[in-house]
């Protein structure tokens, strides 16, 4: 089962074969096809568990922000710029 991005119109394949996601909004767009990502990354041998993989996601999430981040930052983007810098502020925030 995959879906739209509501936000920036990109489908899972999309963001797969582009290797990025095209807005914050596909992580909650994909969180189930991300989370099955996070998990492959580790083998079959090894189930982690669910805080684990919140753990890896959470990581995973923040890289990703960061590299939005340089781009929209090259690009001079800086409404994106800003928006991902408040979304890895949230993100490093402990709870
Ligand atoms: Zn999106």
């Amino acid at each position: 089962m995959t879906g739209i991005c509501p936000d920036c119109g990109r489908s899972w394949d999309d963001v797969r074969r582009g290797g990025r996601l095209g807005c914050p909004s596909c992580w909650d767009a994909f969180r189930q096809e991300l989370s099955e990502v996070v998990t492959g990354m580790h083998g079959s041998d090894r189930q982690p568990g669910e805080e684990d993989l919140q753990t890896q996601i959470h990581q995973r999430k923040r890289k990703l922000l960061e590299e939005d981040l340089r781009s929209a930052l090259a690009s001079e983007d800086y409404v994106r710029a800003g928006q991902l810098r408040d979304l890895l502020r949230a993100e490093g925030e402990p709870s």
